[in-house]
């Protein structure tokens, strides 16, 4: 059972990229600003399985409709299933067996698709701790102190302000995946995650959420299946929203989650909480691996523009299309560790300012990249000529 139970996490977990937040277009200050309804809902369902109980229809879709969990399960319409199975195997006394079995095949198995799992075990094991936590953060002002960071990285009034009628997004917790968001319906942030990174660390990982809510690309990303160049378009906007984004929380956080040894097949099997801090070493090691990489991924994707902008040259549709993903596909994470790098290098060589009154132009963005590479005495890579030529063809053409 344990095999095609993890294929199963495997096919609903993935990645997907952020969307980006219109100010003032959804928020009308009627949402609470710190919303944790979600993780009421959550318990409710729990406390009904702990009980060896199954949940009803209607408890099920108060959780999945809750602030924060919609984005998931309605916006982005995943398969519900998924979560459905994994609460039962955690909480269901009648499942005790099952989970062991599945936490025995995945030991030292530190894939993100794994995360939900971890993330209940530790909402089940630290209910106390993460009560606490929320107290705490609930009376702080640690959304407004967010929203500030986020600012600081942002052209003026993106966020809006709290006395105008366009207020920035609320935050929505909930219980899911080590993983936050910056949405149109508020900022979404996992509680597991927060705790974990403590009250500072929460308060930057709301800030890089912020940071996507409040960015407003001038890049139009078209759909996927009606343009063959929606793939590298949308690779150059991750790696600025994102790149942007980890400056804000990284290097804190990473600091945070300190790696330790792979954990014996006897230690800790039930731990979530030490699982999610395990898994997020892994991220952080993959991550940093990653950024160090980054003039060996600018080659490749450079490579790969020219042979887009030559196939574009022939007409040869298939070919742009395959060169066009392979663009997308080269830069792990969704742009996370490379365009971390690339803000880094940007940020050293004009100052954090300049990232900020350009963070809603990806194009913009790979020029100052170029020419912070080119003035490093070559420790960093600049994109070739010929590669930047054919970026200000797409910049002409997809945006206003
Ligand atoms: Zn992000």
């Amino acid at each position: 059972m344990a095999p095609r139970f993890i294929a199963l996490l495997l096919l609903t977990f993935l990645v997907h990229p952020v969307q980006a937040q219109k100010p003032g277009e959804v928020f009308n200050g009627k949402a609470p600003t710190m919303d944790f309804s979600g993780v009421d809902h959550f318990y409710r369902v729990a406390s009904v399985l702990k009980k060896g109980q199954s949940p009803g229809r209607e408890q099920w879709d108060s959780l999945l409709s809750a602030p924060g969990y919609s984005h998931y399960f309605i916006e982005q319409n995943r398969d519900s299933t998924s979560i459905k199975r994994l609460m039962r195997l955690v909480f269901s006394p009648s499942e005790e067996k099952a989970l062991q079995d599945t936490l025995a095949s995945v030991q030292g198995d530190f894939r993100p698709e794994l995360r939900p799992l971890h993330t209940l075990l530790a909402a089940k094991g630290e209910r106390d701790t993460l009560r606490q936590f929320r107290k705490q953060i609930k009376t702080s002002n640690l959304r407004q102190q967010a929203i500030k960071e986020a600012s600081a990285l942002l052209p003026e009034e993106a966020l809006g302000g709290e006395k105008e009628d366009r207020s920035p997004p609320p935050v929505n917790f909930v219980i899911y995946n080590l993983d936050g968001r910056g949405t149109p319906d508020g900022v979404v942030v996992d509680l597991v995650m927060a705790e974990i990174m403590g009250r500072k660390g929460a308060k930057l990982f709301l800030a890089h959420e912020f940071h996507h809510a409040g960015r407003e690309s001038r890049l139009q990303v078209p759909n996927r299946k009606q343009d063959l160049r929606a793939f590298l378009l949308r690779a150059f906007d991750q790696l600025q929203a994102e790149g942007i984004a980890d400056l804000i929380d990284k290097s804190y956080l990473f600091s945070k989650m300190k790696t330790g040894a792979p954990m014996s097949a006897t230690e800790g099997l039930d731990s979530g909480r030490e699982w999610c801090r395990k898994l997020l070493a892994a991220f952080a090691q993959r991550h940093q691996k990653a950024y160090r990489s980054t003039p060996s991924t600018v080659r490749r994707v450079d490579s790969l523009l020219v042979a887009v902008a030559d196939a574009e040259e022939d007409g040869n549709n298939q070919l742009l299309r395959e060169r066009s993903r392979e663009i997308l596909r080269s830069i792990p994470n969704n742009g996370h560790p490379n365009g971390h790098y690339m803000a880094d290098l940007i940020a050293n060589q004009f100052g954090t300012d300049t990232l900020a009154v350009t963070a809603n132009d990806p194009f913009r963005f790979v020029r100052l990249y170029n020419e912070a590479a080119r003035e490093s005495g070559g420790r960093s890579v600049p994109f070739s000529q010929e590669a930047m030529t054919y970026l200000a063809r797409l910049e002409n053409r997809y945006t206003e």
